[in-house]
């Protein structure tokens, strides 16, 4: 079988699987503009490092937006596999009880790393830091800059692994997308995803209550409902309970430019329950009201902030508040600060197989494609199921 030259642009981690997945077959280089791969990679431990989800089957397609796209190589590099390759290079996993997977204990993304290149520099991939993309060269070249010098490359085949444009200190930082574009690709402008909201606050919530994590709370918006802990910032708020919703919350402000969400403080009482640890009470005094209901400081000034005096002084109707503190959401947090980016290349210039409709032998993967997915593990899952998926379609395509 004759080895053909592919070269992956972009070493993220969509690449890189691409690249473990053709590597043992055929001659694979990968350009980086950095001077590392993997830079966002390194940045994913903070805050808690999801290297997949124990999702499985239609439960894990269902997370992703739309399903239909990223469906069969889900299905094809699932977690389990995703767990069983990571293992296979020493780095053991284990699900947590909301069902994130996790390295154990001690392994950061830097030793997930190590062991990655390590496997892939046995295998023969060629790295070439320092050479950011910079355009096409007919149909089997591109361009690179790396310092001062153009270098053009060809190659039988061209994997794009470019990421989207957060945290552009790792090196995504979406410039690509101009290239594409000119290039008669259609492309959708970047927003965030899984990202902190807007909110203004009042003075006294923004000086005094900012860093204070908000427990065991429920975020409706448009009936969408997220469960889990938001935090209390300067301009809004951030957190996991907050991500989920945020797709919810972009529509509404683009079609409607306004959008309320509804806090929940009580998820686990129903109202009537609340309602009854008032029953004949009549005082309506806020230390009163923060013992029967267990209430921090941060909370009550949400409480007073965002609800009218009228429900101060009824016990009942603050008993019943707490399930429903209504927000006026401003806008998203901005791209550079998201965790997630959606737009980019659109998907009706893709095949199924990955390659790009209009340029033939040129495929694309990653974060660099307008689909979603929510924290947790989904979004690395997505870039390693689709760099394993286009490994193997090339494969295929070369009879192996
Ligand atoms: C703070 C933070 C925490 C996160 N935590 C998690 C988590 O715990 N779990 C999870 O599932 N996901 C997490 N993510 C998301 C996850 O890291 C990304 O979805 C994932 O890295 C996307 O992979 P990718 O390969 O598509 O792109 P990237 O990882 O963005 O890689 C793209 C690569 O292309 C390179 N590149 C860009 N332009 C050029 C060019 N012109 N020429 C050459 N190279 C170029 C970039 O330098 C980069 O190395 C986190 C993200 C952030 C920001």
């Amino acid at each position: 079988m004759e080895r053909k030259q592919i070269v992956i642009i972009g070493g993220g981690p969509a690449g890189l699987v691409a690249a473990d997945v053709l590597s043992p077959f055929h001659d694979v280089h990968i350009y980086e503009k950095e001077k590392g791969v993997g830079q966002k990679f390194l940045v994913a431990g903070k805050g808690g490092f999801n290297i997949t989800n124990s999702l499985m089957g239609e439960d894990l397609v269902k997370k992703y937006s739309p399903e239909y796209f990223l469906k069969d190589a889900l299905l094809d590099f699932d977690s389990t596999a995703v767990r069983e390759w990571l293992s296979q290079m020493g780095i053991p996993t284990f699900a947590g009880s909301s069902g994130r997977v996790f390295p154990e204990k001690g392994l950061t993304p830097a030793d997930v790393l190590k062991k990655l290149k390590e496997k892939l520099i046995l295998q023969g991939v060629e790295f070439h830091l320092k050479h950011a993309f910079t355009g096409f060269d007919g149909d089997q070249s591109v361009t690179f800059k790396s310092g001062r010098n153009k270098i053009v490359v060809q190659s039988d085949y061209f994997i794009f692994a470019l990421g989207g444009a957060s945290w552009p200190v790792t090196g995504s930082t979406g410039e690509w997308i101009k290239i594409f574009r000119k290039n008669g690709i259609r492309t959708l402008p970047f927003q965030s995803s899984n990202c902190g909201i807007h909110i203004s606050w009042p003075e006294n919530i923004q000086t005094i209550h900012a860093g204070k994590p908000l427990k065991n709370i429920a975020v409706t918006v448009n009936g969408f409902l997220s469960k889990g802990e938001a935090l209390i910032t300067e301009y809004g708020l951030e957190g996991n309970a907050i991500y989920p919703i945020v797709p919810e919350i972009r529509n509404s402000l683009a079609l409607n430019g306004a959008v309320q969400i509804h806090l929940d403080l009580k998820p686990f009482n129903t109202e009537e329950q609340l309602v009854q640890k008032v029953q004949g009470k009549t005082s309506t005094k806020t230390k009163n009201y923060a013992e029967i209901f267990n209430l921090d400081s941060a909370q009550l000034a949400l409480i007073k902030a965002f609800t009218s005096k009228e429900i101060f002084l009824s016990p009942e109707l603050f008993a019943a508040s707490l399930k429903q503190i209504a927000f006026p959401v401003d806008s998203l947090r901005p791209v550079e600060e998201a965790i997630s980016t959606i737009g980019g290349i659109d998907l009706q210039e893709m095949n199924p197989d990955f390659s790009i409709n209009k340029l033939p032998n040129c495929f694309a993967i990653g974060e660099m494609l307008d689909w979603d997915a929510p924290t947790g593990g989904f979004l690395l899952q997505g870039s390693f199921s689709m760099g394993h998926w286009v490994g193997n379609k090339i494969l295929e395509r070369e009879n192996h």
